[in-house]
C-alpha cells in the first residue's frame, strides 16, 4: 500500500423525527476537514485514527478528507448531504490514483432524495477509483445493508457490540482485510441473508451475547473472513430496513451464502428470547421503589437522543411527580430554554420552571415545578466509547421529594454516571435513576446500578415494532407477520 484515502460521513436518521438534521447539528457533533484523526475523539473518528496509524506504519501516504457526523435526528437536509459528499469525492479525485479507500459511516443515514446515503457515496467513490481499487467500509450495526453497498465495496465490517465498544477492533479488521485483498492474498466476496425482522439485540447478555460469540468463532475458519449482523434501524423507513446477516469469505460465494443462511437460522430461532422487552412506566417505578437498595436504573426507551428522539419527553417525569415518589434522579433533559433561565438566575436561585415537553408531540406535556438551581457547569461532558460526549451547559435542579433533574443545552443521550456525578450529584444515594438511553448507558451504569429496568415509555421511539408506520419499507417482517419467509 502506497496511498490510502480515508473519510467519514454519517448520522443515524430517524425518518419519523420532526427535527431537521442540518449543518448546525454536524458542526456541534463532529465536523473536520482533513484532521479528525488528530483532533477528534468521536466514536466515528476512531476508525480514521486506526487506518492512519496502520498505513503510516507501512510508510504509505494517507490522504484524509472530511469527517462529519451528526447527533441523530430527522432526515438530513439535501444540500448539506450533497455538499459533504461532493467534498469527499473531489478530495478523492484530487488524490487519485490511490490504492485503497476506507470509509467510516453509520449505515442508516437518509437525506432528502437519498434513502441510502452510504450506498450513494460508495458507488460514486467506485466510479472515481475504478474496479481494481480496494474500498473498505466500517458501519454501525444499526445499519441498512443494500446491494449498492455490497456490490461496490470490497470489505464491509460492522460493529458487533451494542453498546458500541468495538469500533477500534472492527477498524483493525477493515484495514487487515483490505490490505490482504490489495496484496492479492484474499479475494473477498460478500453474501447477505435477509432476516426479515425488525428487532434489537442487547449484546452484553443472554442469547444475543451467544450470537456474537458464534459469529466471532466462525471468523478465520474455512475461508470465512468476517461475519456481521446488521441489526437494522427500526425508526428508519427505507426499503432495506430489515435486519441482515453479512458474511465475507475468501472467494467462495456459496460458502458465504450458506454461512449467512446458517447464522440467520440461528438468530431467527432465538428471536423471542432476544427481542427487547420493556415494562410500563408504573411497573418500572413500582419495582424501583420496592427495591431494597438503590440506585435502580430505569432506561427511558422512548426518548433516546442517540436514536433521534428529542430527549425532552416527560411521560416518566409526570408519573414521578404525580405519584409523589421520593428520591428520584432523572436526565438528561435537552431543554435549552430552561438551561438559559437557570443560568440567568444563577446557582441557589429558586423559581418556577417549565421543564421538557417542548420539541413535539412525542415530548409530551411540559412539567411545571418549583425548583432550586443546585449547580451549573459550562462545557459539561460525559465519557462514551473511549472519548467524551459534550453536553454543552448542564444544570442540576432539585424539586420537592428529593427529585433531582439534569438539564443540558446540547442534545445527547445519557451515556455514563459521570454525567450526574460531575455535577456533585450522589448517584448511590438515589432510589431510582431514570436515564434517557436505549442501551449505550449499559456499560457505564451496570457496575453502579442495583438493578437495571427497561421502560417502554411513550415518545419518539415506540418499541412495538409490529406497529411502526413504515411506508417505504414494504417487505413483510416479523413481528408484524409470524412467518415472513413463506
Ligand atoms: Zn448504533
Amino acid at each position: 500500500m502506497k496511498k490510502l484515502f480515508i473519510a467519514c460521513l454519517g448520522t443515524e436518521t430517524n425518518t419519523f423525527s420532526n427535527m431537521p438534521t442540518g449543518m448546525q447539528t454536524f458542526a456541534e457533533t463532529m465536523l473536520y476537514h482533513g484532521d479528525a484523526s488528530e483532533k477528534s475523539d468521536e466514536l466515528f473518528a476512531a476508525p480514521l485514527k486506526v487506518w492512519r496509524k496502520r498505513a503510516e506504519d507501512l510508510q504509505a501516504d494517507v490522504i484524509e478528507s472530511l469527517a462529519a457526523f451528526a447527533q441523530p435526528a430527522g432526515v438530513t437536509v439535501r444540500k448539506v448531504y450533497e455538499d459533504f459528499r461532493d467534498e469527499i469525492l473531489s478530495d478523492l479525485k484530487a488524490a487519485s490514483p490511490v490504492d485503497a479507500v476506507m470509509l467510516s459511516m453509520h449505515g442508516a443515514m437518509v437525506a432528502e432524495g437519498y434513502d441510502d446515503c452510504e450506498g450513494d457515496l460508495i458507488l460514486r467513490c467506485r466510479e472515481i477509483v475504478g474496479p481494481d481499487v480496494i474500498i473498505g467500509v466500517e458501519l454501525d450495526l444499526h445499519c441498512s445493508i443494500t446491494t449498492t453497498i455490497t456490490e461496490n465495496a470490497n470489505v464491509v465490517v460492522l460493529f458487533k457490540e451494542y453498546p458500541h465498544i468495538d469500533a477500534v477492533e472492527r477498524a483493525e479488521e477493515v484495514f487487515e482485510l483490505s490490505l490482504a485483498a490489495l496484496r492479492g492474498e484474499i479475494s473477498p466476496v460478500i453474501a447477505v441473508h435477509d432476516l426479515k425482522m425488525i428487532s434489537m439485540w442487547r449484546t452484553p447478555v443472554g442469547e444475543a451475547a451467544n450470537i456474537v460469540s458464534h459469529m466471532t468463532e466462525l471468523e478465520g475458519t474455512d475461508g470465512v473472513l468476517s461475519v456481521s449482523l446488521a441489526h437494522g434501524f427500526p425508526w428508519g423507513d427505507v426499503p432495506d430496513a430489515s435486519a441482515k446477516v453479512l458474511v465475507m469469505t475468501d472467494g467462495n460465494q456459496n460458502l458465504a451464502q450458506s454461512t449467512a443462511d446458517q447464522i440467520g437460522a440461528k438468530i431467527w430461532s432465538l428471536k423471542d428470547e432476544t427481542h427487547p422487552t420493556g415494562l410500563t412506566i408504573d411497573e418500572a417505578l413500582d419495582q424501583g421503589m420496592e427495591a431494597a437498595n438503590g440506585p435502580v436504573v430505569l432506561a427511558d426507551l422512548g426518548d433516546n437522543a442517540g436514536v433521534g428522539a428529542p430527549s425532552d419527553s416527560t411521560f416518566i417525569l409526570q408519573r414521578i411527580v404525580t405519584r409523589g415518589l421520593k428520591n428520584v434522579l432523572s436526565g438528561i433533559y435537552w431543554d435549552p430554554v430552561s438551561v438559559r433561565f437557570c443560568m440567568e438566575a444563577g446557582e441557589g436561585a429558586e423559581f418556577d420552571l417549565r421543564i421538557g415537553g417542548k420539541v413535539g408531540i412525542a415530548s409530551g406535556d411540559p412539567v411545571d415545578l418549583r425548583i432550586s438551581v443546585r449547580k451549573i457547569l459550562t462545557d459539561a461532558r460525559q465519557p462514551f466509547a473511549g472519548s467524551f460526549a459534550p453536553l454543552g451547559n448542564a444544570v442540576w435542579v432539585s424539586a420537592a421529594n428529593d427529585l433531582d433533574l439534569l438539564l443540558c443545552d446540547n442534545r445527547c443521550q445519557t451515556f455514563h454516571p459521570e454525567a450526574f456525578t460531575q455535577m456533585g450529584i450522589d448517584l448511590q444515594a438515589k432510589q431510582i435513576v431514570v436515564v434517557k438511553s436505549t442501551q449505550h448507558f449499559y456499560s457505564g451504569f451496570a457496575p453502579v446500578a442495583a438493578e437495571i429496568l427497561y421502560v417502554s415509555a411513550p415518545g419518539a421511539i415506540p418499541m412495538d415494532f409490529a406497529d411502526i408506520e413504515f411506508r417505504k419499507f414494504k417487505d413483510p417482517y416479523w413481528p408484524r407477520v409470524e412467518n415472513p419467509h413463506t
